[in-house]
């Protein structure tokens, strides 16, 4: 429970339940707490009768959820909870600026939901301070290089074909335009972090940041070895572990503080199974320069829907289930990777130590990542195309697929059932031209599915 007291002087509530408690009252004498007083509870059917295109498109696509087997690695199936906060009147709110310093009135709630988000933020992660506004991935690292750098400054990052993110400075972005990125390579032999090249760059080119983080490379960080670097050379450090921040909170990935990062950034919708978002975490002294950065640097008015899924998220992610749970992604991660090698499949790094891993289909089938991705599609089986390190191939081409397993584990998969998957794969990208046996697949996966309960969803009847 947190302390309500300083930022709201006008009132005696000692709990938010009792500052709430105030308004339901002074709407409807009586009313239960728990009862919603001013809101129909069933949105679902207004939608219906109100415009059917959009519930009919919603219905598919909770039905798709359900009848795949989802192995996007940046994907996963978040909590009811989410759904309903996602959902809910914040979204009308305008709360420009920061908890206690706004630029509108009747912040009381917007005030308490980002506190709370904050807070657990930094006690999640171990973080001197956290903002929680931006709008997504994307804008969040924006906002650190334009917090912490001045245009055309340099940035050392990970070289994007092995294993960097666009936001992480690609020439076709505006942040590639803007800041002058320069890039370390993975080691050819066994496609990992090259500590040695890491160094040698860092000191011809004198980086401000060192960045590391990555949306496609399998292992864990040295986050000592990168912070080392970076005070040989006097620059600064951040880590995007948007992919995997929700392993960090479940204390079965390094956590970058650990070592010394000056800043970590970190998306809410992929591991840490929240709304989409991000949030940036960073020691206290680069405060300031952050939430500025943010707003009014990038953004207007926070999305306080959002913030408020992002607040139960982060209480969800410090839970011993969540540990657990982030225990079980990776053990599943293991058990796809180790069932694909037994079957010949030749994986990036040879294996994966997180939630991911590269196949490398055109080294192991002859396929592109694209034709690839459409194969598994066809036996209900999502995963995207993925360059691998040096591609010869363009970007919507790709000789290798991705595949990831937050959001199988969300559903309860484990170990036998990623065998299972495995099996699928690899038979189906050995016979691409076999239709009748990838029909017989598809039936078999989505009778599969039915064992594994989608979150928030209806039971299987139909
Ligand atoms: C997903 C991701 C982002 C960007 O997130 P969006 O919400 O899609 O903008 C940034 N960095 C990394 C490493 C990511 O994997």
């Amino acid at each position: 429970m947190i302390n309500i007291q300083p930022r709201l002087p006008a009132t005696t509530a000692k709990t938010v339940g009792e500052l709430a408690f105030k308004y339901y009252k002074n709407t409807r004498q009586g009313v239960q707490k728990t009862n919603n007083v001013v809101y129909l509870q069933d949105f679902r059917s207004l939608l219906n009768s109100s415009d059917s295109d959009l519930y009919d498109a919603l219905a598919g696509e909770e039905y798709r959820q359900r009848d795949g087997i989802e192995l996007i690695p940046s994907e996963n199936y978040t909590y009811p909870e989410v759904l309903v906060l996602l959902g809910s009147v914040f979204t009308n709110k305008y709360s420009e600026g920061y908890p206690g310093r706004r630029y509108y009135g009747g912040q009381e709630f917007s005030d308490i939901i980002e506190s709370l988000a904050i807070e657990r933020a930094m006690n999640l992660f171990k973080a001197g301070h956290a903002n929680v506004q931006p709008l997504s991935g994307s804008v969040m690292n924006q906002a650190v290089y334009f917090g912490l750098l001045e245009p055309g400054d340099k940035v050392l990052a990970m070289e994007l074909s092995h294993g960097g993110h666009l936001t992480h400075g690609a020439p076709a972005s505006c942040m590639g335009k803007i800041f002058d990125f320069k890039r370390y390579r993975t080691d050819p032999k066994d496609g990992s972090i090259d500590f040695d090249e890491v160094r040698k760059q860092a000191r011809r080119h004198k980086p401000k940041l060192i960045l590391c983080g990555y949306s496609s490379y399998p292992r864990d960080l040295d986050y000592a070895a990168f912070q080392s670097i970076a005070d040989e050379v006097g620059a600064l450090t951040m880590a995007d572990i948007s992919h995997f921040g929700g392993l960090v909170a479940g204390k079965v990935m390094n956590n970058p503080f650990d070592d010394g990062f000056d800043v970590v950034t970190t998306t809410s919708h992929k591991s840490l199974r929240g709304p989409r978002g991000g949030m940036i975490l960073c020691k206290s002294k680069h405060a300031k320069a952050i939430d500025h950065a943010i707003f009014p640097g990038l953004q207007g008015g926070p999305h306080m829907n959002n913030v408020a899924a992002i607040a139960f998220t982060l209480k969800q992610a410090a839970t011993a289930e969540f540990a657990q749970y982030s225990r079980q992604v990776l053990q599943n991660a293991k058990a796809l990777a180790q069932a694909l090698l037994e079957q010949g499949v030749k994986l990036v790094t040879g294996g994966t130590d997180n939630h991911l891993m590269v196949l490398d289909t055109m080294a192991s089938f002859g396929l592109t990542g694209e034709d690839s991705q459409v194969l598994l599609d066809s036996i209900g089986i999502t995963v995207n195309k993925q360059i691998i390190p040096d591609d010869p191939l363009p970007p919507l081409e790709a000789s290798g697929v991705r595949l990831g397993t937050p959001a199988a584990t969300t559903r309860g998969m484990r170990e036998q059932d990623m065998r299972t998957i495995a099996g699928w794969i690899v038979r189906t990208l050995a016979h691409p031209g076999d239709i009748e046996m990838h029909q017989q697949f598809k039936l078999e996966s989505e009778t599969f599915c039915r064992n594994f309960h989608v979150p928030g969803g209806q039971d299987f009847k139909n």
